[in-house]
C-alpha cells in the first residue's frame, strides 16, 4: 500500500509518523515543495522577540529524523496537479501514483482582497519569505503590520523589541478579537497605547496600496517608500490547485467527512485545509491552529485503512507572550455567547499569582448560566501563566461545574500556588453565581 502525504509541516509530518507507526509495511512518502521540512511559522516573531538566535532554529523536525522512521521524504518537490480519480499526482520530479493520498498543504498569508497589490506586502510564514523580510527589515525604521490577531501582535511585539516604529492596522476595534473579549482585554490594549513608537489603527482596513502609498478606509494616506508593509491577516487555504475536483465548503475550506476523507474516496485532507467540529456549538469552524493540525493528522492516520474513529470536537486554545504580558484563552468567549444553546454568563477575578508574589493574574470565566458548566477561560498576567490554560481546557472538556472548582485537588507551594484561587468566596464575591 502506497500512502502519499503532500505537505511537510505540522499536519503532514505527524500524519506520516502515525501512518508508519500503525502500518510499518506501508510505503509512506512525504512530499514537500520547500528544501526543508518542519519550519515553525512564528519563526520570525521568535527571532525578533529574542527567543531564538537564527531562523535555522525554527524547525521542529528534520528530514533526517523523519527518514529514520522509515518514511520516504521528498523535499524540493512540488505537486503541480492532481488526478484524484486516476490516483496520480504530477510533481516537479515526475508523475507518481498512490493508493491513498493525504492533502496537508495548509494555508497561506496571501490576502485575496489585495491580490493585485500583493508584491508590496511581505509575508513570513515560511522560512524563505521570513528570511527575505528579515533582510529587508534592516533597511527600514518603520513597519506597518496588517492584522492585530495572534500573528500580527507577536510580530509587532518583536518589532518594538528591535527598536522599530510600528503601525498596526486592524478591521476590528481591538486586538486579538478571536480569542479575547473586549472588556477583559481593555487593560492590556490600553497599556499598549503607552508603548512609545506603537500606533494602532483600529476599525480600519487597507483600501488601496501601490509602490509609494497605502490608503486606509478612512481615507488617511501613509507614505510607504521608506517603510515595510507586512501581512498578518488571517490565513486561508489555497484550493485552486485542486481544480474543483474536490468538494469545498462555503468558506473556501475543503469538505471532509467525520473521518477526514474528502468527497473523493481514498483522498484525505487535514490541518489548515479543513474545518474542525467545535466542542461548544453544533457546527464546524475554521480554526487554523497547530493543535488542530496534529489532532486531525492523528485521526486521519487511524482511518486510512478502515473508518473507525471520528474526529473529536475541538476547543480553540492559544497562549501568547506580548510586550511582557502573557495572554491565554480557551473555549467560548462571552461575545460568542449567541452561538451557544443556553444563556452564557461570566465573572472576572484578579488574584495574586502566588502567596508570595504581588504580581497578579486576571481571569475571566465564561459559564453556562443554568448548569454552571465552565465554557471558556481567558487569562492575562505579567507572569508566565500560559500553561495553566491547558488545565482550564481540560476542565471545559470534562464539563466541570465552576461551583466545584474549589473541590478539585491542587498542590500548595508558597512560591507557585495561591490557595485562594478557586475558593468559592472568591467566585461568589459580588457576582451572580447564586448559592454556592
Ligand atoms: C505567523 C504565524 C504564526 C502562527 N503561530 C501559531 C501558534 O503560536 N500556535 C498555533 O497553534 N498556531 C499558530 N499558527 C497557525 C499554524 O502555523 C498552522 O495552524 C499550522 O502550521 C498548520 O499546519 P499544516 O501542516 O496544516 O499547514 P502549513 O503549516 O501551512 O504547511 C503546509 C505545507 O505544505 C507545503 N505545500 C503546500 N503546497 C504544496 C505543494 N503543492 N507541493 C508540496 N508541498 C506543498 C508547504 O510548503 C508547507 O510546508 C501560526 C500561523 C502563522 C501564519
Amino acid at each position: 500500500m502506497k500512502v502519499i502525504i503532500v505537505g511537510g509541516s505540522f499536519a503532514g509530518i505527524h500524519c506520516a509518523i502515525k501512518v508508519k507507526e500503525l502500518y510499518p509495511s506501508f510505503d509512506v512518502v512525504l512530499i514537500e515543495k520547500k528544501t526543508k521540512i518542519g519550519y515553525i511559522p512564528s519563526g520570525l516573531s521568535m527571532l525578533l522577540n529574542g527567543e531564538i538566535d537564527s531562523l535555522e532554529e525554527a524547525y521542529f523536525m528534520t528530514k533526517k529524523e523523519l527518514e529514520k522512521t522509515g518514511i520516504n521524504v521528498l523535499t524540493d518537490t512540488e505537486v503541480l496537479s492532481y488526478d484524484f480519480k486516476g490516483k496520480t499526482i504530477d510533481t516537479t520530479k515526475g508523475l507518481m501514483s498512490f493508493d491513498k493520498l493525504v492533502l496537508a498543504t495548509g494555508s497561506s498569508q496571501k490576502s485575496s482582497k489585495m491580490e493585485d497589490d500583493f508584491d508590496h506586502i511581505k509575508t513570513y510564514k515560511d522560512k524563505e519569505s521570513a528570511e527575505q523580510t528579515l533582510n529587508a527589515l534592516s533597511n527600514v525604521d518603520e513597519v506597518i503590520v496588517i492584522g492585530a490577531g495572534q500573528a500580527g501582535m507577536e510580530l509587532a511585539s518583536g518589532l518594538i523589541y528591535q527598536g522599530k516604529k510600528v503601525h498596526v492596522i486592524e478591521t476590528m476595534d481591538y486586538p486579538l478579537y478571536k480569542y479575547f473579549d473586549k472588556d477583559f482585554l481593555k487593560s492590556f490594549y490600553t497599556a499598549t497605547g503607552d508603548i512609545p513608537n506603537m500606533t494602532f489603527h483600529f476599525s480600519e482596513t487597507v483600501k488601496e496600496i501601490d509602490e509609494s502609498r497605502l490608503v486606509l478606509s478612512n481615507g488617511k494616506t501613509m507614505n510607504i517608500t521608506d517603510k515595510m508593509v507586512l501581512s498578518a491577516n488571517s490565513v486561508r487555504p489555497e484550493l485552486s490547485i485542486f481544480n474543483h475536483q474536490l468538494r469545498a465548503n462555503s468558506d473556501n475550506t475543503l469538505y471532509v467527512d467525520d473521518y477526514l476523507e474528502t468527497s473523493v474516496s481514498d483522498v484525505y485532507a487535514i490541518g489548515d485545509l479543513i474545518q474542525v467540529p467545535s466542542f461548544l456549538f453544533h457546527a464546524r469552524v475554521y480554526a487554523p491552529l497547530i493543535v488542530n493540525a496534529v489532532q486531525t493528522s492523528m485521526t486521519c492516520a487511524k482511518n486510512i485503512v478502515k473508518k473507525k474513529e471520528t474526529l473529536r470536537p475541538m476547543l480553540k486554545t492559544v497562549g501568547i507572550k506580548l510586550f511582557n504580558h502573557y495572554l491565554a484563552s480557551t473555549g467560548l468567549m462571552e461575545s460568542e455567547g449567541f452561538l451557544y444553546d443556553a444563556e452564557v454568563k461570566s465573572v472576572i477575578i484578579t488574584l495574586p499569582i502566588s502567596t508570595v508574589s504581588k504580581k497578579e493574574v486576571s481571569i475571566k470565566l465564561v459559564y453556562d448560566g443554568k448548569n454552571y458548566h465552565l465554557l471558556g477561560v481567558q487569562l492575562i498576567s505579567k507572569e508566565p501563566i500560559l500553561d495553566k490554560i491547558n488545565t482550564f481546557a481540560l476542565m471545559i472538556k470534562e464539563r466541570i461545574d465552576i461551583r466545584n472548582l474549589s473541590q478539585l485537588p491542587h498542590f500548595y507551594n508558597a512560591v507557585f500556588a495561591n490557595t485562594s484561587l478557586g475558593l468559592p468566596d472568591v467566585f461568589g464575591k459580588g457576582d451572580d453565581l447564586g448559592e454556592i
